[in-house]
């Protein structure tokens, strides 16, 4: 999609404006202000844009999101008043291919999306007609959920610190500068705050979530925070709200902000999608379409291998008490 925005030259000039004003501002400030321009003003997933995701790789994400979501409704004896939901739904390929498995095993629930971005409502009510949309996780029914949030939290904003003192962000003039540097250790308040209200809902309310992200499970420090433009890295004080500003997700402190409920082990997306059958899958699509049996399995190997995507993204998945596991996420 061409890009829509006004240019970034009014973002940049406010950011400036604003340290003249108060001065420097935090990480997460100029992030929240930067991704939030970023997002309203464009589609920025596939080829033309800036990033590639999961969903927009293979259909068998998704349906294997489904798969898992539609298994866990089942043993839960299928209740009838569960919705479907997704935080942050991109282009809503996941939830279009998620939903067509998980209608196929008899789930006719709502379709709920929490989604800030104007743009990216419009696709996403193209790809899943009758979704509802909110700006917040407060914000969804007291249902049941059977939730997913693929590269939703590393959009979230961090904070970055050296020793006890913030880094902040400042302006010369001519360019925007960090205040100190070192080595960086990283919080992020929004998303305890969101890994919160999620498990606040389905410790209420009841319901599953899978988690999908980039990240590390091992309480790991260092800077992560990038700005990718183009499927390139970018300098990430470079021109705010033209880049995708993203950090690694710290999936302990994500499980620890999630305590109101059941918060699952932490397993690598490689061997989970493995787990739940993507060969089987990928052996049967590629059946169906044996020109693209190539194809498929690059597919495959773009989302499982270890040097791919494989490793680096993660998954959690969080429950209600009385709710089954996630398939391959079992305790
Ligand atoms: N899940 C999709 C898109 C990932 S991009 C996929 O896998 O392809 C991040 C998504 O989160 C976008 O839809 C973006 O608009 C949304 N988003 C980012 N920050 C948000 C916020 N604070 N509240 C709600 N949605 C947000």
């Amino acid at each position: 999609m061409p890009d829509a925005s006004p240019s970034s030259e009014g973002l940049t000039e406010e950011l400036r404006a604003r340290i003249v004003a108060a001065g420097p501002v935090t990480v997460a400030d100029y992030m929240a202000a930067a991704n939030a321009h970023y997002y309203a003003t464009r589609d920025p997933l596939g080829l033309a844009g800036d990033f590639v995701t999961a969903p927009e790789i293979s259909q068998m994400f998704g349906e294997l999101v489904g798969a898992a979501l539609a298994d866990a409704w089942a043993r839960a004896g299928c209740p009838a008043d569960a919705i479907f939901a997704e935080l942050g739904p991109g282009r809503g390929t996941l939830a279009a291919d998620a939903l067509r498995v998980m209608r196929r095993a008899g789930f006719a629930g709502h379709v709920h999306f929490v989604e800030t971005s104007p743009a990216l409502r419009e696709a996403q009510a193209k790809a899943v007609p009758g979704a509802h949309f909110h700006d917040n996780i407060e914000a969804l029914p007291p249902r049941p959920l059977l939730l997913v949030a693929n590269e939703f939290f590393d959009a979230l904003p961090v904070d970055q610190w050296v020793g006890d003192e913030q880094r902040r962000i400042a302006h010369d003039g001519t360019r925007f500068a960090f205040t100190v540097d070192g080595p960086i250790r990283e919080t992020s308040p929004a998303r305890d705050a969101a890994a919160a209200a999620l498990a606040a809902h389905l410790a209420r309310h009841g319901g599953a979530a899978i988690i999908i992200d980039y990240g590390y499970a091992g309480g790991e420090t260092g800077d992560t925070l990038q700005a990718v433009r183009g499927h390139a890295f970018a300098d990430v004080l470079d021109r705010p709200g033209e880049a995708d500003l993203t950090a690694h997700v710290d999936f302990l402190a994500l499980g620890k902000a999630a305590s109101a409920c059941v918060v699952s082990r932490v397993v690598s997306q490689g061997s989970w999608l493995e787990t739940l059958g993507i060969g089987p899958r990928a052996s049967a699509l590629a059946a169906r379409n044996p020109e693209q049996t190539q194809a498929i399995a690059a597919a495959r190997r773009r989302l499982c291998d270890e040097a791919e995507m494989g490793r680096l993204f993660k998954i959690i998945a969080l429950r209600h008490p009385d709710w089954p596991a996630i398939a391959g996420l079992e305790p």
